[in-house]
């Protein structure tokens, strides 16, 4: 349920309906968005009529929300959302690119990615220091050891932090390095996980798991804002089909759809959603088109001596070449944005 308030409603108008509201046992959020402000209504609503909210001062309208999550929903927020960094937006207009390699290896491997990535125009630095690997037996994760190399490749370059978290333990550690926490498509539905990081003040990137649905996955991300986190960046990053020539079946299907239905940001990743180097930069371009809002992508300097996930991960000189595809590509879309993206 959404209330609308009234554009002239006062902050002791919105402050009466939030304890009207609570005091008969549901959870509120409040959105100030720029043309209207609302109030979610969630958690259990049984206690609770229309009739008596409608009349309440301030109050324009009461509206249910069918579908089942609730806050990441365009009737929630109708305008998108953009998670801001100090001069870094992702949602905004300019597709943003997180690159660097699959795992930290060493000081040298993270701070020579780190350079090179910036020099070609990436905003972002990624790289697992917790790595959630299928066999018990490969490598890990420097765990800590890799967070404190992750700052340093910051305090090289100034590139921001995007880092996974596997346990919600771990979260307040990670939450020190990072400046984004992503979650990995194998934790998508970790809800003691989603509940930790929908606890802190910091991004949270949320992968789609394997074989997760639209719904399944904005649910997850629906744990992380109605535990006060509204800072979700959505990620496609392939799933499960009876392909066998790829890694995963990357589904930019649900790019526009999500934003459709959702006022979140969505990236993409063709490295784990391909699995093959060859094709990272074809379905990198796509992506865009589909109205992705920035690429996650795995590099290495010497991609064939990556400690995981070599096949995917492209060389410097490839990843030159992406951005300047994707440079192109961006200033041709905004010619013709109208044309590509119609209702
Ligand atoms: C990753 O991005 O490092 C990763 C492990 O990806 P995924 O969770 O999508 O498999
Ligand atoms: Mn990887």
């Amino acid at each position: 349920m959404v209330i609308v308030m009234n554009r002239h409603a006062s902050e002791d108008e919105i402050m009466n309906v939030i304890e009207f509201v609570e005091a008969l046992g549901a959870r509120t959020h409040l959105s100030r968005g720029q043309e209207k402000i609302v109030i979610g209504v969630i958690g259990d609503k049984r206690n609770i009529q229309k009739e008596q909210i409608k009349v309440l001062p301030g109050v324009e309208d009461v509206v249910s929300i069918l579908k089942p999550y609730k806050l990441v929903s365009r009737e929630f927020k109708e305008q998108d959302t953009i998670v801001r960094l100090n001069g870094v937006e992702i949602g905004g207009e300019q597709p943003v690119v997180i690159a660097g390699p699959c795992s930290v290896e060493s000081e040298k491997q993270i701070i020579e990615t780190a350079r090179l990535v910036k020099a070609h125009g990436a905003q972002l630095l990624r790289g697992g220091a917790f790595k959630p690997r299928t066999s018990p037996y490969s490598f890990q994760g420097l765990g800590e050891d890799g967070l404190k190399l992750l700052k340093k490749a910051k305090e090289e370059t100034g590139l921001y932090i995007v880092t996974e978290v596997l346990d919600a333990m771990d979260v307040p550690m990670v939450a020190e390095y990072a400046d984004i926490l992503q979650i990995g498509a194998r934790n998508m539905q970790n809800y003691k996980l989603l509940k930790a990081v929908g606890k802190i003040d910091k991004p949270v990137l949320l992968k789609r798991g394997l074989s997760a649905t639209l719904t399944e996955f904005l649910l997850s991300a629906e744990y992380i804002l109605s535990e006060g986190n509204p800072n979700v960046i959505l990620c496609e990053r392939g799933i499960r089909t009876f392909v066998e020539y790829s890694r995963n079946t990357l589904d930019l299907n649900i790019v526009p759809m999500i934003k459709r239905v959702s006022h979140l940001p969505i990236l993409v990743d063709p490295s784990h959603g391909t699995g093959r180097r060859e094709l990272v930069i074809p379905l990198s371009l796509a992506a865009i088109v589909s109205g992705a809002d920035g690429l996650l992508i795995e590099v290495h300097p010497q991609p064939e001596r990556s400690w995981s996930d070599a096949d995917q991960t492209l060389s410097p000189d490839q990843f030159a070449l992406l951005m300047r595809k994707l440079d192109s590509l961006v200033k041709w879309l905004r010619n013709e944005e109208s044309v590509i993206y119609t209702n």
